[in-house]
């Protein structure tokens, strides 16, 4: 479980941009963080993998506090915004850095980044730079860096937003189905309110820094807290 307790972010030590934030996530879950531009999702996200500092309030996974743990003892994978590949190295180093910190043999990680690879229908790739595929294949690839490591929380940070729609709809249940076979926990960032309807286990929506609600997709859509929820969902009046 990931629990934050009155979780705040101020970056200048003035402004606030991210105030109280408390809630649990259950393992298993995949639990989506949804709302404008600007809304703090990122900021949050970050702070769960440790790239970021908790300025107030608690960190727990798995009932260790967390607030001061480096990044590579947090269980936590991460997908970030622009898939962050390394143009001059192939699909497969690309794939392997996922596994830096791993102690494992040269032949394990190999043997589980072509698992990997098999999975996400990458094998024809492994030795082409990221810059001769596609942008659905790079996708792949940035999930597939993530997952290699066999961490239990994942953490994706709108890792579909650069697909066009047909293709975006697709790798949504890919995403899904992926999580339900290897009983991962997610927490994905998205702005898009269809994505996080169709996705989500429970969600989160937030506004300026706050949380507006959290709850199943449906019964937020149909008991939206507030107006900001009402008309970000697009309930029914
Ligand atoms: P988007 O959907 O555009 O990615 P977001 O919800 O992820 O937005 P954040 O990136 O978390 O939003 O930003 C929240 C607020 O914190 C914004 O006002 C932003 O300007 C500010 N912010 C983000 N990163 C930093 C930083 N490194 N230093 C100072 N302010 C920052
Ligand atoms: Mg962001």
């Amino acid at each position: 479980m990931i629990e934050l307790r009155n979780v705040s972010k101020s970056y200048d030590g003035k402004t606030f941009v991210l105030h109280d934030i408390s809630v649990q996530i259950q393992e298993g879950e995949f639990f989506v963080l949804v709302g404008p531009s600007g809304c703090g999702k990122s900021t949050l996200l970050r702070m769960i993998a440790g790239l970021e500092y908790i300025t107030d309030g608690q960190l727990k996974i798995a009932g260790k506090e967390m607030n001061n743990t480096p990044p590579s003892e947090r269980y936590i994978s991460m997908v970030f915004q622009n898939y962050a590949l390394y143009p001059h190295l192939t699909v497969e180093n690309n794939i392997m850095l996922g596994l830096y910190n791993a102690e494992l043999s040269k032949e394990e990680k190999r043997r589980r980044c072509k698992d990997v690879a098999e999975m996400l229908g990458l094998t024809d790739y492994l030795q082409k730079k990221p810059r001769h595929l596609s942008g659905g294949q790079r996708q792949r690839v940035a999930l597939a860096r993530a997952i290699v490591s066999q961490k239990p929380i994942c953490l994706m940070d709108e890792p579909l937003s650069n697909l066009d729609a047909k293709l975006r709809t697709h790798m949504r249940s890919y995403v899904r189905q992926l999580q339900r076979q290897l009983g991962m926990t997610i927490i994905y960032v998205t702005h898009d309110q269809v994505e996080a309807m169709t996705m989500a286990d429970r969600m989160m929506i937030l506004y300026d820094g706050r949380i507006q609600q959290i709850g199943e997709p449906l019964y937020v859509y149909n008991n939206p807290n507030n107006t900001f929820v009402a008309s970000f969902i697009g309930s029914p009046p």
